[in-house]
C-alpha cells in the first residue's frame, strides 16, 4: 500500500524512465485469462531522455479506432534521436492498447472507455489499471501532455488542435500557446459534455499543460490528417523547447465553442440526410439533417435544427442514427 492509501500498481515498465538515451519497450500489465494463465498485456512505449529539462507525455489511441494519433507516434518513436533532444519525450502511441488491436472505441476485455476511466484503480479490470498508472505514475513525470484523438468510428471532425477554457490562467494559456504551435488547420477552445473521468481532466487538475486533438474520423486516417499530426507533434516538442529548432507555424483558424447550444442530439432514429458538411456555417434555426424513418415509407422525417449561428466542426459519421446520438457540433469561428 502506498501513502495513498492505493495497492501498487500491477503494471511494470520494461524501460527505465530516469536513464538517458532512447529505449523502446512495454508497459507490462498482467492479464490472466482462458488462453494465457500467466499472460501480460503488453503496451508498446518509447523513452527518448537527454539531461534535465522537461518532459512531454504524448499518447495517442486512448480510444481505439482513432489513427492520426497513433500513426504520428509509431512514427516519432522510430526517428527521434537522443541528441535531438533536451529533457524528456515519454511517447505511448496506443493508450488503451486492447482497444486499439481489435480497432474498437473501448476495450474489448472490459467494455473500459479509457476517457471515462480515470483515475482508475489498481484493483479494478484492465482499463481501470492502465488509467490509474497514467494518473499515479505517468502524469506526475509530464510537464505538458498532448493526447491524441480523432472521431472514431461514428464521428468526423474538421482537424483541430485543442484545449480547455480552466480556472487557473496562467496553465490555461500556456496550453493555447502549445495548440497554436500545433498548427493544425483549426484550434479549438473546447467545452466537454462529460468531463467526468477524462484522462483530460485528470492531467489538468494536476496542474499539467494538456492540449489534445480531434484530426478527422470515420475510424481511418487520411494523407492529410496524418500529416497534420506528424507535424503538429514536433511542432508542439520545439515549442516548450524540448526539441531543438523552432515550431513550422502555419495559420490556423480559432473556434469556440461557447456553450451546450453547439451540440445536436437526434430525437428519433433512422436513415440521416445531411444537409451542410464540415467546415459549412449555419444560422440559428437552420434544418442542417433530416432524419427518415426507416420501417415504412411515406413518413415525414424528423429535422434536426442549428440551435446557435456557427460552423459545422463535427457530425456523425454513420449513415444510420439511434435516439441520442451527437448528430453535429457547431463552433464559432473567433
Ligand atoms: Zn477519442
Amino acid at each position: 500500500m502506498s501513502d495513498t492509501g492505493l495497492r501498487a500498481s500491477p503494471i511494470t515498465p520494461t524501460v527505465d524512465f530516469s536513464a538517458d538515451g532512447i529505449q523502446h519497450g512495454f508497459l507490462r500489465l498482467p492479464y490472466s485469462r482462458d488462453d494465457s494463465a500467466w499472460g501480460s498485456v503488453m503496451i508498446p512505449i518509447t523513452v527518448v531522455r537527454n539531461g534535465e529539462g522537461p518532459t512531454a507525455l504524448l499518447t495517442g489511441g486512448n480510444h481505439g479506432d482513432e489513427y492520426e494519433g497513433p500513426i504520428a507516434l509509431f512514427d516519432l518513436a522510430r526517428t527521434l534521436k537522443t541528441e535531438d533532444v533536451s529533457g524528456r519525450v515519454i511517447i505511448i502511441p496506443a493508450m488503451n492498447y486492447p482497444a486499439f488491436v481489435a480497432g474498437t472505441r473501448t476495450s474489448p476485455i472490459d467494455k473500459g472507455n479509457m476517457n471515462r476511466s480515470f483515475p482508475g484503480r489498481p484493483d479494478g479490470t484492465v482499463t481501470p489499471k492502465i488509467a490509474d498508472y497514467f494518473q499515479r505514475v505517468l502524469l506526475p513525470l509530464a510537464d505538458i501532455v498532448l493526447d491524441f484523438h480523432s472521431g472514431g468510428k461514428t464521428l468526423d471532425f474538421l482537424p483541430f488542435c485543442a484545449a480547455h477554457i480552466l480556472p487557473g490562467k496562467a496553465q490555461e494559456a500556456h496550453a493555447f500557446d502549445l495548440v497554436e504551435a500545433f498548427s493544425a488547420p483549426y484550434s479549438m477552445k473546447m467545452l466537454e459534455i462529460d468531463a467526468v473521468g477524462m484522462y483530460d481532466t485528470a492531467a489538468e487538475e494536476m496542474g499539467k499543460v494538456f492540449i489534445t486533438t480531434e484530426l478527422g474520423g470515420g475510424g481511418t486516417s487520411t494523407a492529410k490528417t496524418a500529416g497534420i499530426a506528424k507535424r503538429g507533434v514536433i511542432n508542439v516538442l520545439r515549442q516548450a523547447g524540448i526539441v531543438k529548432g523552432k515550431a513550422a507555424v502555419s495559420s490556423t483558424q480559432w473556434l469556440d465553442m461557447p456553450d451546450g447550444d453547439c451540440f445536436a442530439f437526434a430525437e428519433e432514429g433512422g436513415l440521416i440526410e445531411p444537409l451542410v458538411d464540415l467546415g459549412d456555417t449555419v444560422v440559428n434555426g437552420q434544418v442542417i439533417a433530416r432524419i427518415y424513418p426507416i420501417g415504412r415509407t411515406g413518413v415525414a422525417p424528423c429535422e434536426v435544427h442549428a440551435k446557435m449561428d456557427g460552423m459545422l466542426s463535427a457530425r456523425h459519421f454513420s449513415g444510420l442514427v439511434k435516439a441520442g446520438d451527437c448528430i453535429a457540433v457547431l463552433a464559432i469561428a473567433v
